[in-house]
């Protein structure tokens, strides 16, 4: 489980996070949206213990976050510069299990495994500049999967992909979110992306100092497909609750 509690975040003088309270369950699928600038991705570098909170705890499991948590993964939007280009795509996925400690061998084969599950099967020996966008993104998913993550964090990971990769990818994220049952953390400003992975959807207000302006349960049924759901009654409504949250304009 992880838990902000009160968790006030700012870079200098410039205040972005304003007593932020949230607690998202295992297995959760929570989506983070909000308008550009409002302190998403500090909120993700916050929860990977790469900021420290300057009020406020962020706590996974009951231990207070001081460090990068154990079996925590990112997932970047900018996945071409995220890849190491002189490595195949076998190497890169397998170089987050260096640090863990298993063979040569033995790192291969859950590559290989892994690659396999995001549609990669064929291009194990490529390197990455071999690879459309689409793909890119899916080895850096796969990266992420391998070390088995409890917390997996991905901050607009489909932003710069083409409308039928990142369909597609939305989907294979559904099925790892299925499989696994992972906590994952989603940041997208994109919202009908948020209702249609999300669990649950968080929406930050407008800086500075954001807080949630919207905390809204995604009750659609969990096999969700590109068309049927977003032509659901209640995907619509849903999406016009958040797009409602996310343009309202700062009180005050
Ligand atoms: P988002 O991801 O929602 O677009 P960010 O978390 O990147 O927002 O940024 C929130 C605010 O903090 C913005 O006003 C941004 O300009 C500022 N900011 C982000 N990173 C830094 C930094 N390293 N130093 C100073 N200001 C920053
Ligand atoms: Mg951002």
């Amino acid at each position: 489980m992880l838990r902000l509690d009160s968790v006030s975040q700012s870079y200098g003088e410039h205040h972005v996070l304003h007593k932020v309270s949230l607690t998202v369950p295992d297995g959760q699928l929570l989506c983070v949206v909000g308008p550009s600038g409002c302190g998403k991705s500090t909120l993700l570098r916050t929860i990977a213990g790469l900021l420290p909170a300057r009020e406020g705890t962020v706590a996974v499991d009951g231990t207070p976050v001081t460090g990068v948590p154990e079996r925590l993964a990112v997932v970047f939007q900018d996945y071409g510069r995220s890849l190491l280009p002189w490595l195949t795509v076998r190497d890169n996925v397998a170089l987050p299990l260096r640090r863990q400690g298993p063979r040569r061998a033995e790192r291969h084969e859950r590559a290989e495994h892994i690659l396999a599950r995001v549609g990669l099967n064929g291009s194990a020996r490529h390197h990455p500049w071999q690879l459309s966008g689409g793909m890119q993104q899916r080895v850096a998913i796969a990266r992420a999967l391998v070390v088995r993550p409890s917390l997996l964090l991905m901050d607009e990971p489909f932003g710069s992909l083409d409308a039928q990769a990142r369909e597609d990818l939305e989907d294979l994220l559904l099925d790892v979110h299925r499989d696994d049952g992972t906590t994952i953390v989603f940041v997208t400003h994109d919202i009908d992306e948020s209702v249609y992975v999300g669990d649950r959807v968080v929406v930050l207000s407008p800086g500075p100092g954001s807080r949630i302006a919207l905390d809204l349960p995604v009750d659609l049924p969990p096999r969700r497909d590109q068309i049927t759901t977003r032509a659901l009654p209640e995907f619509v409504t849903l999406r016009a609750k958040v797009g409602r949250a996310v343009r309202t304009p700062r009180r005050g």
